[in-house]
């Protein structure tokens, strides 16, 4: 019955490329067209540390799809701020192809998204990372943990700041809610975008607080064209 509603949804809505809008066939399992697939600036270089200093990284690595750039950069801020949040299945979709190649998935227990304070996801309507994550959760198979934190701090647009007062405002920004989720697990923290890596550094500090005991971060797509 489910599927004959999302059939009959899918054909009065019929799904669209999230780069270029084409039409796609009704079944299209990433609502991605082939001539935009071809283009696409799938990042070369595959598991990337938060800072130059990876030794002592709270965040034990970056995994990110895409290059933040053209179509990607302009489909992101779509789902971002344009109020296109159904883009999640696709990027959930291309992260978990990422991730099953580059990480080896028994390694990890929990998938849980940077949180947004409430009042930003109350005027934003969804948390686009989370969104993400609660799909990533269901095709890799771990325990969706986003309700263990919370930002408890408002913070400033990180895309506004430099690179040291990023880091200066998520600072204490995160709380782990319930310890007990994350103690001893190893977590797939995902976020849309890895840029300074600022928020996901302070994220997983606090997880670790919390007694996890590996956080590896995925993302979608990252401003860094090179290895540190
Ligand atoms: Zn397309």
């Amino acid at each position: 019955m489910r599927r004959f509603f999302s059939k009959v949804i899918s054909l009065i809505y019929p799904p669209k490329c999230i780069f270029c809008k084409q039409l796609l066939e009704h079944d299209a399992s990433i609502y991605v067209c082939d001539s935009c697939y071809e283009k696409l600036p799938f990042l070369k270089m595959e598991i990337m540390s938060v800072f130059t200093d990876a030794g002592n990284n709270h965040c034990d690595g970056v995994v990110s799809v895409f290059e933040y750039t053209g179509v990607v950069k302009e489909s992101l801020i779509r789902f971002k701020f344009y109020n296109e949040p159904s883009y999640y299945k696709t990027y959930a979709r291309v992260i978990d192809d990422r991730v099953s190649k580059l990480l080896d998935m028994n390694d990890y227990q929990l998938v849980m998204s940077v949180p947004l304070h409430k009042d930003r996801e109350f005027s934003r309507g969804y948390n686009q990372a989370y969104l993400i994550s609660k799909e990533l959760s269901r095709t890799i198979k771990l325990k969706e943990c986003s309700g263990a934190i919370v930002r408890s701090r408002q913070t400033q647009t990180q895309s506004l700041l430099d690179k040291q007062r990023r880091s200066q405002n998520v600072m204490g920004a995160f709380e782990v809610t319930k310890p007990a989720k994350v103690a001893g697990k190893s977590i797939l923290l995902v976020d849309d975008i890895f840029t300074t890596g600022a928020t996901l550094e302070e994220c997983s500090r606090v997880l670790k607080a919390a007694g996890a005991a590996k956080v590896t971060a995925v993302v979608v797509a990252t401003g860094r064209r090179y290895l540190i």
